[in-house]
């Protein structure tokens, strides 16, 4: 079975999302929760999901980043991203701190399961450590760079009621036809120079 994912305008996905007990994360329908979340994030496929995405106010996150998905970015994008391959983790009552830098200034496309068919350059850290609970309530620590760290950021978000959207450089925001068109494949050079022409378009704006 798989999880309808709500979209933006959703009230679900902007509650502060519940912490769990360890006794309500033991319950069977939680850990069928877990189970079709998974299910659900293959399907897309996609790389991270946050129960509230399936319009359960739960602090449970899952990220899952396989090889196979890499086919679509270029060689020297995944190497300045540092997007390496991650295998399944779920996390439980995440608790997110910033290594660095704390600028938030890795700047990349991304895109959400939840504003689907569209993507924008999001500032986030480089680094983050991340604490909480196995799917079986045993603590975990995860401490991430790259790529990885940006999908932990997003998906943390996720639990306080934030979207991408309302941090992202809104001057990139594109439908995915247009980002596979010119940016899938596309050099980490061509990234810094167009971020760099849109935010000084910003700032002419703002200059009026
Ligand atoms: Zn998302």
């Amino acid at each position: 079975m798989i999880l309808k994912i709500v979209q933006a305008g959703d009230t679900a996905l902007r509650k502060k999302a519940k912490q769990l007990t360890r006794a309500q994360l033991a319950k069977p329908e939680t850990q069928q929760l877990i189970d079709l979340m998974i299910a659900t994030l293959r399907d897309r496929p996609g790389v991270g999901l946050a129960a509230p995405q399936v319009g359960e106010s739960l602090r449970i996150i899952i990220i899952e980043d396989k090889t196979e998905y890499h086919e679509k970015v270029s060689d020297e994008m995944l190497i300045a991203q540092s997007r390496k391959p991650v295998p399944l983790k779920v996390i439980v009552n995440p608790v997110l701190t910033i290594i660095s830098p704390a600028d938030k200034s890795e700047l990349y496309f991304e895109g959400c399961l939840s504003v689907d068919g569209y993507a924008a350059v999001v500032p986030r850290a480089r680094a983050v450590k991340v604490t909480g609970w196995d799917r079986h309530g045993k603590p975990l620590t995860v401490t991430a760079d790259g790529w990885f760290a940006r999908i932990l950021q997003h998906e943390v978000d996720h639990l306080n009621g934030d979207l991408y959207i309302d941090t992202m450089i809104s001057r990139t925001f594109m439908t995915d036809k247009q980002y596979s068109k010119d940016w899938a494949k596309a050099s980490p050079d061509k990234l810094v120079k167009f971020i760099a022409k849109t935010a000084l378009s910003d700032k002419k704006e703002q200059n009026k």
